[in-house]
């Protein structure tokens, strides 16, 4: 007999088909179906879910749960809202995100590195100047976070010449790349890099992580990319020190709302680039693949993936 698993989640019709085609076409003698279609009965045997920004009241509902695969990367805003400790939370890791992050990362490096708002703003005005280009290898480019996204946009961004060093909550080893940890370690990142790049989970440990105190220590005339959460900066602190020119330009995918909001002064700030939310898009392709595999395996076997840390937030 066919097993139904549920997907649930505050997503429109359209977005839930496609996720629905996509995992069923990669399982056998299992079938992903809206929740809503359950019985009561099927219900209260739901000991698996595919989920996207889940209501949490729903979840609520299912009293036998064991865990929930995500389709995000990201998922603080659903360990924020569901407390239920005994259901694990298995995000989204798929190496197409990691490949598409960083290809990310390097595009909008080489934009500030090959100073691209200077010119934008330069042809606005109808002025001719030749500011001096350094070499990648001249460029040192900090990540802020060494995970699934951190490490592969570390080693694109090494494949292109330039200095990489980077910042974790634990030691980590990447060929090629300086790393540090701990408060110290950051402190070291910020002040060399002349890119910062932020690929951090948001959790109440990186939440306004970039505040007054930590924007003063980057090195003058520094750039920040934020492709992790929006408020892991502090945008009236970042807004100053742009106004101060103490930091040069700031590439922002994520904000603390979303969309940014119209009046927003990001919007209009000649120092700001504003992108919505499209550094790395989730593959509904690849990412179903990943969720069918994590399926199979606990249907058949009874495994349940590894779900994020709970204390820790990511
Ligand atoms: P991950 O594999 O969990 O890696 C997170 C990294 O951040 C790890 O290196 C971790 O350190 C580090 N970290 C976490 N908390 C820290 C802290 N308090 N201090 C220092 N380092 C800390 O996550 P990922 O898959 O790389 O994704 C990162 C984030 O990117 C996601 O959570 C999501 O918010 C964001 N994202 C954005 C987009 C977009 O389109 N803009 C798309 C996908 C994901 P350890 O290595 O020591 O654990």
């Amino acid at each position: 007999m066919t097993r139904k698993i549920p997907i649930t989640g505050r997503m429109n019709d359209d977005a839930m088909d496609e996720w629905i085609g996509h995992i069923n076409g990669n399982l056998t003698d299992v079938k992903i179906v809206p929740l809503d279609e359950l019985s009561s009965e099927e219900k209260a045997q739901v000991d698996c879910a595919v989920v996207l920004n889940p209501d949490p009241a729903v979840l609520e509902s299912l009293p036998n749960l064991k865990w929930i695969q995500s389709l995000w990367a990201g998922v603080e805003r659903v360990l924020s809202e569901y407390s239920n400790e005994d259901v694990k939370i298995v995000r989204l890791i798929d190496p197409q995100l990691s490949k598409t992050m960083s290809e990310g990362v390097l595009a909008w490096s080489f934009y500030l590195h090959r100073a691209m708002p200077t010119y934008l703003a330069q042809q606005a005005t109808r002025s001719w100047d030749q500011p001096h280009l350094p070499t990648p290898q001249e460029r040192t480019i900090g990540l802020l976070g060494l995970g699934q996204l951190g490490k592969a946009a570390a080693l694109r961004l090494k494949e292109n010449e330039f200095n990489v060093i980077g910042w974790s909550r634990s030691k980590a080893e990447i060929d090629g790349v300086e790393t540090f940890h701990g408060a110290d370690g950051l402190s070291d990142v910020l002040k060399r890099s002349d890119i910062l790049v932020i690929l951090l989970p948001l959790s109440s440990a990186t939440r306004g992580l970039l505040d007054p105190e930590n924007i003063a220590k980057i090195k003058p005339g520094a750039s920040i990319i934020n492709f992790g959460r929006g408020p892991i900066i502090d945008d009236d602190a970042l807004i100053a020190a742009l106004d101060s020119k103490h930091l040069e330009h700031a590439v922002l995918d994520v904000f603390s709302i979303e969309p940014l909001p119209k009046e927003h002064p990001y919007w209009a700030h000649p120092s700001v680039t504003v992108l919505p939310h499209c550094s790395a898009p989730t593959n509904k392709k690849t990412g179903a693949k990943i969720a069918a595999k994590n399926i199979a395996e606990f249907v058949t076997k009874g495994i349940i993936p590894t779900g994020v840390d709970r204390k820790l937030g990511y």
